[in-house]
């Protein structure tokens, strides 16, 4: 899988394929993840088909350079602009071959609006997509200025490369393409949810009824359906209220029921 684009496997009828892109210089950090679980078996039966560009194999020099020293000076290096142009127009090019409309690119950096559910929903909507995975102190900025990239973060903190934001992102797209899950897996009712209103899912519990003392709240056994989908949405509630109240802010205020992220 890693450096070489897959021919994509034979889909389902009646869905559509979804097609992502990631430029990396660590391809390799992507194989156990992508071929286990949800996106395997997305990626197995033909919802998605994810492709992973080493980055060096566009730059040309002897060492196959992808980064420099910092204008200005300063720690660290800094991922040139060319090889990610090259690599990003190599995929659009090869698309237009084929009639397809230009996929959107996104740089993957701590500096970008916040991934949330409303994100991940709009992106699962895109028939293809492009990820870039910067490394090191950043990237160029003339690749998110002008490549045109939006850049997308994952959260407040640092980490050492785009690549696990990247596997982030492709998994909160991919369990909401059509078919992606199994029945063991939910997502209507998941929180952030449109099915919880936005809010935080309530707790579940499963077999034994009794554990060590502690035992499965007695409406769940009552077999009434009103009363238990009744509960769930006071318990999501509860939880929203008493973990992020942040939501229902959001939610009065006529938003997606996710918080603002600015
Ligand atoms: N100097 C950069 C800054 O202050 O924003 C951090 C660079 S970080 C060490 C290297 C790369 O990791 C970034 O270019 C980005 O691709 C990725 N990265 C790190 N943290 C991230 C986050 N929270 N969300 C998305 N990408 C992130």
């Amino acid at each position: 899988m890693p450096g070489q684009p897959e021919p994509a496997p034979a889909r389902a009828p009646g869905t559509q394929l979804v097609r992502i892109h990631i430029v990396t210089l660590f391809p390799e950090m992507f194989e156990g993840p992508f071929r286990s679980s949800i996106i395997g078996r997305a990626a197995a039966s033909g919802l998605v088909d994810i492709s992973l560009l080493q980055l060096r194999d566009h730059a040309y020099d002897k060492h196959r350079t992808v980064d420099d020293e910092p204008y200005g000076g300063g720690p660290g290096m800094v991922m040139k602009p060319g090889p990610i142009f090259e690599a990003v127009e190599s995929i659009i090019e090869a698309g237009e071959r084929t009639g397809r409309p230009r996929p959107r690119v996104v740089l993957l950096s701590a500096q970008g609006q916040r991934l949330n559910q409303t994100i991940a929903r709009e992106l699962a909507e895109e028939p293809e997509l492009i990820l870039v995975c910067g490394h090191y102190e950043g990237v160029d900025e003339r690749v998110a200025e002008h490549l045109p990239a939006d850049e997308i973060s994952i959260g407040d903190y640092i980490l050492t490369g785009g690549e696990l934001p990247a596997m982030v992102l492709v998994d909160a797209v991919v369990r909401l393409l059509p078919g992606a899950l199994g029945c063991g897996d939910s997502a209507p009712g998941d929180s952030f949810s449109p099915g919880v209103g936005g809010l935080l899912d309530g707790p579940v519990y499963t077999r034994p009824y009794d554990f060590r003392g502690w035992k499965v709240p007695d409406v769940l056994l009552s077999g009434d359906h009103a009363r238990v989908d009744e509960w769930r949405k006071q318990q999501g509630l509860e939880r929203t209220r008493s973990r992020r109240p942040d939501l229902l802010d959001s939610e009065a205020a006529g938003g997606s029921g996710e918080a603002a992220d600015d």
